[in-house]
């Protein structure tokens, strides 16, 4: 009982301590009094350095255009360079296609689609999709050390997300390949023709595997446009390509701005358009095909809201809010950038939240202790950076840990707004980086009303111990994902997408699949 009285007392005091304590804090500074070290101890040790070699990827000085199973110069005879984004360090040049250069990739995708891949029977179109997975994982650590190099991700999501979660793309459309006619049973499947896929930068090999792996397993052909700040991966796929012996023109990689995209999804020869991206550029899009027969599926932004319930398991929570919007940097669609978190427990989880925020590292991509890296463009950083001033504009109140930046490089702290109005612009708009709005809620129907109110409907999550609260939430958030008691889960077998400003169509499970699909046979 003595005991019990004690321990109250020492949560009691720490509380007070947290709620007093300043906001300056972060490696080499004082640590948190609720760490139970003593107000301003230090904790006299420092992570040391964990590079990861950059040794594995060997990097030429210029990339060509993949068209026909082969590298190629563009017709257009121009160039641009793609930058390390923790260094602002040039890596290589890459082509910068014209017009003239989708007219033939897309050409020879339709050569390839009529002669040999469209009538491949579905065993042989899965045996080189089984072969590019297994390359993949072979090939594992050069992708991830490539993809941190040209997007920033830290080399721990690279080489235990983007990977890994890639290749199981692969793994998972191989095993439909064959098996079209009873994954729609009593229909007749077939493949719709050459596929115009744009990917954006802040997944580039996973949103390739999320495009091309279904394309393929479905018997269509395809040309992809990656984004211009992280054409590499790509590129170093058209590699993997070649090396599956997959046959020349199935998959074609066309670099190049966004002008090259639109010319590639209005070109009269494509028969489907596969956008993830910006819900302006998406709507654009929209507009350029509509009233044309080509199939098309829109993955855009979002404006998660993450839901913590009085009863959630506050510890897993804090994690499950971190992993949501500092994962990756913030810059994921379905990131977890608004928190709904109950009043009752509103002033402790924001304390302990700002607790584990002062722990997070900020730094070299490659190193792999860091948890967030760099901010993938120079734009990006402009615009959530612009953000973060609106928000204290506004009149939030902004917490960022005092985590050193590295000198050079795109970087910014993980930045937390509290006493957030529904109306303001970091409630409202895509940030796209590390920056979180919190709002409070009393009630289920009020955290329901907060979460929908949103032009967009990407994802939501949910923390509570109440499995039927979950089901009830679930069946009223306005969200293509909702995650229970965690968040960013992805797995191939499951579908993916959006309502309202975030798109439609589902990538990703069966769904994915079908969006390659014409369940008639062309009839
Ligand atoms: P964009 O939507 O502009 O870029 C995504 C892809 O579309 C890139 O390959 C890009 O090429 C291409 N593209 C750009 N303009 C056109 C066009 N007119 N027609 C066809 N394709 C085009 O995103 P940004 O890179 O400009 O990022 C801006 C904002 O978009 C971010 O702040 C974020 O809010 C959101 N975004 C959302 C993503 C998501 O996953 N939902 C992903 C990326 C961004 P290029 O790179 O050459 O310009």
């Amino acid at each position: 009982m003595a005991r019990r009285k004690r321990e109250a007392e020492v949560r009691a005091q720490r509380a007070v301590i947290v709620r007093g304590r300043s906001d300056e804090v972060g490696r080499g500074t004082a640590m948190p009094s609720s760490w139970g070290l003593g107000e301003g101890q230090q904790i006299p040790w420092e992570y040391a350095p964990a590079p990861e070699s950059r040794d594995i990827v060997q990097l030429k000085s210029r990339y060509g255009l993949f068209v026909g199973g082969k590298e190629i110069a563009p017709r257009s005879g121009q160039w641009f360079t793609t930058v390390d984004p923790s260094t602002e360090e040039p890596l290589a040049e890459v082509a910068r296609a014209g017009v003239e250069d989708v007219e033939h990739a897309v050409g020879v995708a339709r050569r390839a689609f009529r002669r040999e891949w469209g009538d491949l029977p579905g065993r042989e179109r899965a045996k080189y999709l089984f072969r590019i997975a297994r390359i993949l994982q072979e090939r594992s650590r050069e992708f991830a050390v490539l993809e941190s190099l040209d997007g920033g991700k830290p080399i721990r999501e690279s080489r235990d997300v983007d990977v890994p979660l890639a290749a199981a793309h692969f793994w998972y459309y191989a095993g439909w390949a064959d098996k079209l006619e009873y994954a729609f049973p009593g229909r007749d499947p077939r493949p719709l023709g050459v596929a115009a896929q744009i990917i954006p930068w802040n997944f580039p090999l996973l949103m390739l595997a999320w495009k091309i792996a279904p394309a393929l397993a479905a018997g269509n052909t395809v040309v992809l446009k990656p984004a211009s700040s992280t054409p590499l991966s790509a590129l170093f796929f058209a590699d993997v390509c070649r090396q599956a012996d997959l046959p020349p023109g199935v998959v074609n990689i066309v670099t190049g701005p966004g002008e090259i995209g639109m010319a590639l999804v209005k070109h009269p020869d494509i028969d489907k358009v596969a956008f993830t991206g910006s819900t302006v550029v998406g709507k654009e899009i929209g507009r350029a095909i509509a009233g044309s027969d080509k199939a098309l599926t829109l993955e855009l932004g979002g404006k998660a809201a993450n839901i913590i319930f009085d009863d959630a398991p506050i510890e897993q929570a804090i994690e499950g809010v971190v992993n949501g919007i500092f994962f990756n940097q913030g810059e994921v669609c379905c990131a977890g950038s608004r928190l709904l978190v109950q009043e009752s427990i509103a002033d402790t989880f924001i304390d302990r939240l700002k607790d584990r925020l002062s722990t997070l590292r900020v730094g070299d991509p490659l190193d792999k202790n860091t948890d967030v890296g760099a901010i993938n463009n120079a734009a990006q950083l402009a615009r959530i950076e612009e953000m973060i001033e609106a928000g204290q504009a506004e009149g939030a109140d902004m917490y960022q840990p005092a985590c050193e930046l590295p000198a050079r490089g795109w970087f910014v702290r993980p930045t937390l707004f509290t006493n957030v109005s529904q109306s303001s612009r970091i409630a409202q708009e895509e940030i796209f980086g590390p920056v979180l709005s919190v709002i409070t809620f009393r009630t289920p129907a009020e955290a329901i009303e907060k979460a929908n109110n949103t032009p967009y409907g990407l994802s939501a999550g949910v923390w509570t111990e109440k499995g039927s609260r979950i089901l009830s939430m679930v069946s009223q958030l306005r969200a293509g994902v909702v995650w229970a008691n965690t968040f960013n889960r992805f797995d191939p077998t499951s579908p993916f997408g959006g309502y309202k400003e975030s798109g439609f169509g589902r990538e990703g499970g069966l769904h994915g699949l079908l969006a390659y699909l014409d369940l008639d046979g062309g009839h």
